[in-house]
């Protein structure tokens, strides 16, 4: 009987290529362990990513740095900042950031896509995800990921991300317009990174999902086929870093499926983005994904979730540890313990990744 497809999302691919155990936690065990609490360098991601997306929802008249201003201050997420004074100042700060960015957009443009999801599948994979902006220019389309992060980024940076390789090949197929250019907008720096990639370039990146993917698809089959299939019960809202994109570059390609937060700098362009499912908190320097739930910008269609639930919810809620898992399982789903750890949302269940990295507090991630 042929393998049904893997479904997946870059973020997916990205968690089982960064950590198998924290992929096993973020997407196989339910109800998913507990998080640690939000990033407070998601929440100015998040909160950037949601006023931009809202900004080009507005008429063009509208279309104005001030409004850019006023569309981040009402969405504005304060999880995960030191104190009030603290997320007022990156209040500020963000609210610079947009109004500073758009003030380099042209408002009569018209995006084909705002926070676009799109999906492509092979014979392996089933994969989608959500583009921050997909332009039109000339006869082609161009991929757009925004990056709030502190770090430069560099051309290798756009060249290597698997997401935007995957969006550019599904946007292409979805649209029938060839998609080859690639480009992070680091809004910090206001620069610009492009890569132009080929047909064969964008081919090496799908086959090297479908590898990925079939790799993880094996793992999945035999955690199914040892603890059975995951029940459909609704899982608790964990609390924490969920909704998120990871500090750093706060931008990355968001994906339906879930995130892991990254971690600041660690960063990888996974494809941080998009994702309801999320994880490894998003280290800073990373885009990292927001859960897909309504934004909080004004509630915005599509705009990117707040950051996880709101504090006083988290701490009602029970601490939900991973189930125990046979030995074959926990070899299978290795740990990869390392820098990453201090910002793994999953950190406190696993003892190779506490004794790895120290933790870091929640607002550690951002540029000060
Ligand atoms: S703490 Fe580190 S080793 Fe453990 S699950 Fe998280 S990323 Fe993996």
């Amino acid at each position: 009987m042929p393998r049904r497809l893997y479904s997946c999302t870059p973020s997916r691919l990205n968690a089982w290529l960064d950590c198998r155990r924290r992929y096993r936690f973020t997407y196989l065990d339910r109800p998913q362990p507990s998080k640690g609490p939000a990033w407070a360098h998601n929440s100015v991601g998040a909160s950037v990513h949601n006023a931009l997306a809202a900004w080009w929802r507005e008429p063009y008249e509208r279309r104005t740095p001030l409004t850019a201003a006023v569309l981040l201050t009402r969405g504005w997420i304060s999880e995960g900042f030191r104190d009030e004074a603290q997320s007022a100042h990156w209040l500020d700060r963000s609210r610079d950031l947009v109004s500073g960015y758009a003030a380099t957009l042209d408002p009569s443009d018209d995006p084909v896509g705002v926070e676009r999801t799109v999906a492509t599948r092979t014979s392996v994979i089933a994969v989608s995800g959500r583009i921050d902006r997909l332009d039109r220019r000339g006869d082609e389309l161009v991929v757009v990921d925004y990056k709030t992060g502190r770090r430069p980024l560099t051309q290798d940076d756009a060249r290597s991300s698997l997401a935007l390789a995957i969006y550019a090949v599904a946007a292409s197929r979805m649209m029938r317009t060839p998609a080859r250019a690639v480009e992070l907008h680091h809004l910090p720096t206001g620069e610009i990174v492009q890569w132009r990639h080929t047909d064969e370039s964008l081919d090496r990146h799908l086959r090297r999902a479908e590898e990925i993917g079939s790799e993880a698809a094996e793992a999945d089959e035999r955690y199914r086929a040892v603890m059975g299939e995951p029940s459909r019960t609704r899982r608790p809202r964990s609390g924490g870093a969920s909704a998120s994109r990871t500090p750093g570059n706060a931008g990355g390609a968001t994906a339906a499926g879930g995130t892991v937060g990254r971690a600041p700098e660690a960063e990888g362009l996974s494809g941080g983005g998009q994702g309801a499912g999320g994880t490894v908190g998003g280290a800073p320097g990373v885009g990292g994904i927001v859960s897909g739930a309504q934004g909080a910008v004004g509630g915005a269609p599509g705009s990117r979730g707040a950051v996880g639930a709101p504090a006083a919810e988290r701490a009602e809620r029970p601490l939900v540890s991973p189930p125990r898992v046979p030995a074959e399982l926990d070899e299978l789903f290795a740990p990869s313990p390392g820098p990453i750890c201090g910002w793994c949302d999953f950190r406190r269940h696993c003892p190779e990744g506490l004794t790895a990295a120290p933790e870091h507090r929640p607002w550690d991630g951002l540029a000060e």
